[in-house]
């Protein structure tokens, strides 16, 4: 698609980028208010981190307002479905979080009591009741799991498709792709954007940038915004060895920053490297690292054999998002310009985030989450020793 923004080109909110975040949010605010909303995406909708992700969506979050964000997000992926009369993407798998030390184990056991406070149902297994429920994982290796019945995982494109189709449905949006935001600058009663596509004017800008653009589209108005990219890997196997069941729960092994999920008749394992820095390319591809893929693959062969030497359908990597305490940021740190981002947990978070900051666009506070834990400004303090960092993420780099 090229030339200019096509009829309206003034709107109640400009949405800047049209990945899982910014789509939910332009979907959200129409359906519940009505308002006039444009999504400025540079490239193709939900093209960017959303499409390469692995579409992991728990419940299991690491913190009251990380389950809150996952169950809610299930929720809304599912009603999508319905509403399309189009299938959710949503496959409800059963999710396993393992505890290799004491350690996870005793901080583990006590986000089961976090998590049913937050309304997901969420249970401590032991290793024998491991072995009868889920036999071709080697609990030798385990001190037991925490467990959901129903997490699971979304198919990425799916996932893509449906909430581009949903925004598209709506009247009062208009979803502009190739439209690049190069300039905002404020003016009487909002903010004008200057786009690769011709200028756009609204009263309110969502910068739903992701890894490759949050920070950049904060620093167009002089906002600082600590949402870094750095890589993230996948391979998938296009089967498991012989006598496997399949679909198989998921599983993640946290302390070594890799997980395991079902796909089509075979496997996805996604992976980080904890010696993995901010990658400052400004790309979505990363080179793959092959290296550190051979080190890690022993484990996951030991802790689930049914991977055990299977060649390799697909191998990816990509840029993932990461905010410094691995939870979302959903602020309005200057009158009518608002920032949402994900903290590298977008699938699973991501319609619940629309929705957040749709409270907050609508209503001027996200409803039933704590602000200290999405906002801003919360970067800039000294650091309070009692707050809770989301423990259940991958090993991001520490800036
Ligand atoms: C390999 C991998 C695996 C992952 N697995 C999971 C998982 O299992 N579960 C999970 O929850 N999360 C996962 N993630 C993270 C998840 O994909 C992201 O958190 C999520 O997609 C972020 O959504 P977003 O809309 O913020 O970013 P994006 O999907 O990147 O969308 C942002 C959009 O903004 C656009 N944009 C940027 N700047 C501009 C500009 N100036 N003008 C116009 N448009 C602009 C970009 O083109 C892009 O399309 C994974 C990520 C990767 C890379």
């Amino acid at each position: 698609m090229s030339g200019t923004v096509s009829g309206r080109s003034v709107y109640d909110v400009a949405v800047v980028g049209g990945g899982n975040l910014g789509l939910w949010t332009a979907y959200r605010l129409a359906r519940r208010s009505g308002l006039r909303v444009a999504v400025c995406e540079r490239g193709w909708a939900g093209a960017g981190a959303t499409i390469r992700s692995a579409g992991v969506v728990r419940q299991q979050g690491g913190s009251e307002t990380a389950a809150k964000l996952g169950k809610l997000s299930r929720e809304l992926y599912l009603k999508l479905g319905e509403r399309l009369g189009l299938d959710s993407g949503f496959r409800d798998t059963g999710y396993y979080i393992v505890a290799e030390t004491e350690r996870e184990r005793e901080s583990f056991l006590r986000l089961v009591e976090v998590r049913r406070e937050a309304g997901v149902e969420n249970e401590w297994v032991g290793v024998e009741e491991g072995r009868r429920r889920f036999p071709e994982l080697n609990w030798e290796r385990f001190l037991g799991a925490t467990y959901t019945p129903d997490d699971g995982y979304v198919h990425p494109p799916v996932a893509a498709r449906n909430a581009t189709f949903a925004v598209h449905l709506e009247e009062t949006v208009d979803l502009f792709e190739m439209c690049e935001v190069r300039e905002i600058s404020e003016r009487a009663g909002g903010y004008r954007l200057r786009t690769s596509r011709g200028d756009v004017e609204a009263e309110r800008v969502v910068d739903a940038g992701g890894p490759r653009g949050a920070r950049e589209v904060a620093a167009l108005v002089g906002l600082d915004v600590p949402v870094h990219a750095v890589r993230h890997e996948i391979v998938t196997f296009p089967k498991l060895g012989a006598g496997m069941r399949h679909p198989f729960p998921l599983f993640f092994n946290v302390g070594k920053g890799y997980y395991v999920r079902p796909e089509e008749r075979g496997a996805l394992v996604g992976m980080s490297n904890a010696l993995d820095e901010a990658d400052p390319s400004g790309l979505y591809q990363i080179a793959f690292d092959w290296d550190y893929y051979e080190r890690v693959r022993p484990d996951w062969e030991d802790a689930f054999p049914a991977l055990r030497g299977l060649p390799v359908s697909r191998a990816w990597a990509a840029s993932i998002d990461y905010t410094p305490d691995h939870l979302p940021i959903i602020d309005e740190p200057r009158e009518g310009f608002y920032v949402l981002a994900a903290g590298g947990h977008g699938m699973m978070w991501g319609p619940a985030l629309g929705e957040k900051m749709a409270d907050l666009v609508l209503d001027g506070a996200a409803r039933d989450l704590p602000r200290e834990d999405i906002e801003l400004g919360r970067f800039g303090r000294e650091k309070d020793p009692d707050r809770v960092e989301d423990m259940i993420a991958l090993p991001f780099p520490k800036r």
